[in-house]
């Protein structure tokens, strides 16, 4: 199904025996847990989702859903184990897209829904990136179009303490700040987990996002980019830059948009890793370390995951 973050391989979110198939279809680790999607917030209580709901959990409702926040919190007896991955809590989300809330409705039931990507591309952001990845696995798609944001959600959890961001997302740190005050950013979002370290949100720990390219990240300003990019530019390189870079630059260029625009950013980021890996000739990505301001989190988040945490600081060179 289409939502606005990204597309979603979905099942009855209270059929564990459905969810599995969610797992087998993109050969999805089965201690990574799934979202559940509702189509209205007095769901949570029609189906018992949750052991209570947190004041603190209403008012991030009130204010981001339906929208790209996913709320963790204390799971009920009624959340089948393969969904929460034997974990006592519980992620959910009210999609804001049209077509993902008709469906829920439609289904009479809550759906768990990951990605609808193999497990370890780039979230699929368009049908067809979807029918690339799972055709033949699956029985069908809703064409929704592209998605408006184009990264996961936001995921926050409530289950245990400050409130901590563990995915970032759509909705901004800065944003939540602003209605709940005090908010921790889980060290796993801007840093490599140490070996042997537990995540709080499984799916941090996995290897994500990753081409087949190496991506590299440069630390440096504008200028010092693109003279890098362009002195290193002998083997199969590629930059995954700014629009502002392109006619500087003297290698293929494949832009996520303009340099101060992070939403733009996230919302391409996944096509171009796609269109990156469709090119058997490129060996070397190179890309600039991104700002984590707003929604620039997001998609420092994620590239920092697909250049495997290789950053090349120009800065000490
Ligand atoms: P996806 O739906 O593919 O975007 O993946 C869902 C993300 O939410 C993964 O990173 C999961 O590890 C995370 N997640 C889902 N449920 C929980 C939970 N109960 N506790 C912590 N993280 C969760
Ligand atoms: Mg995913």
């Amino acid at each position: 199904m289409p939502t606005e973050t990204v597309y979603g391989l979905a099942a009855d979110a209270l059929n564990g025996k459905a969810v599995a198939k969610i797992f087998k279809a993109k050969g999805r680790p089965a201690d990574n847990p799934l979202i559940v999607h509702i189509s209205d917030f007095s769901e949570i209580e029609k189906y018992r989702l949750v052991r209570e709901i947190p004041v603190s959990a209403r008012l991030l409702a009130d204010k981001f859903w339906p929208g790209p926040l996913t709320i963790i919190m204390k799971k009920s007896g009624v959340i089948p184990d393969e969904v929460s991955a034997g974990l006592d809590t519980v992620a959910i989300r009210l999609p804001g897209h049209p077509a993902a809330q008709a469906l829920i409705k439609a289904a009479q039931t809550p759906l768990a829904a990951p990605s609808a990507n193999l497990s370890g591309s780039p979230s699929p952001t368009t049908a067809g990136h979807v029918i690339n990845d799972l055709g033949g696995k699956i029985d069908a798609v809703i064409d929704g179009g592209a998605c408006r944001v184009g990264v996961e959600s936001t995921v926050i959890t409530l289950a245990a303490g400050t409130p901590r961001i563990l995915r970032p997302g759509g909705v901004t740190l800065e944003q939540i700040q602003a209605v709940l005050g005090d908010v921790d950013v889980d060290d796993a979002v801007l840093h490599k987990l140490k070996d042997g370290a537990a995540a709080a949100s499984p799916g941090m720990k996995y290897k994500h996002y990753a081409p087949k390219a190496n991506v590299i990240l440069l630390k440096c300003s504008d200028d010092e980019y693109i003279d890098y990019v362009n002195k290193n530019s002998e083997n199969e390189v590629a930059a995954l830059c700014c629009d502002e870079d392109i006619p500087f630059l003297k290698v293929k260029a494949f832009s996520l948009g303009r340099r101060s625009d992070y939403p733009a950013q996230a919302h391409r980021l996944f096509d171009e890793l796609r269109r990156i890996d469709d090119d058997e000739s490129i060996c070397t990505v190179y890309s600039r370390l991104p700002s984590s301001a707003g929604v620039g989190m997001a998609v420092y988040n994620r590239l920092i995951r697909a250049a495997g945490f290789e950053v090349i600081d120009l800065e000490k060179i």
